[in-house]
């Protein structure tokens, strides 16, 4: 999935124009995708002449953090160690099953 880096985006506006499927808009002079709409043509990352849309792979610090971030508020909910390791226990098994979803959806992806 392609997001740009707002710091890059010198809003020249060739994205806008050619995503075949009108994904990205120009909000405040930085575009900006909606991922309802992108079909993951890869066309605005080939275009953009500063290199603002970047590769999905580059979020992954971020997104762990962001995942650490939520597991971290939801603790604020329990006071008992029991209660935060229970907790705790629930979270691995959330994480452990979109894991499992992932690697099988990527299983059958192979076949494609
Ligand atoms: S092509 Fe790149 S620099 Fe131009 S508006 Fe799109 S993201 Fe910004
Ligand atoms: S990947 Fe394709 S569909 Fe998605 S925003 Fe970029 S140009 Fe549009």
């Amino acid at each position: 999935m392609p997001w740009i880096k707002e710091s890059d985006c010198v809003a020249c506006g060739l994205c806008v124009d050619n995503c075949p499927v009108k994904a990205i808009s120009m909000i405040e002079k930085k575009a900006i995708i909606e991922f309802e709409k992108c079909i993951r043509c890869g066309r605005c990352h080939d275009i953009c002449p500063r290199d603002a849309v970047r590769h999905d792979g580059e979020r992954v610090p971020e997104e762990v953090e962001e995942n650490i971030d939520w597991v971290n508020n939801l603790m604020e909910n329990y006071s008992t160690e029991d209660e935060k390791n229970a907790f705790i226990q629930r979270m691995k098994n959330f994480f452990n099953k979109e894991k499992k979803v992932i690697a099988e959806t990527l299983d059958r992806l192979e076949s494609y």
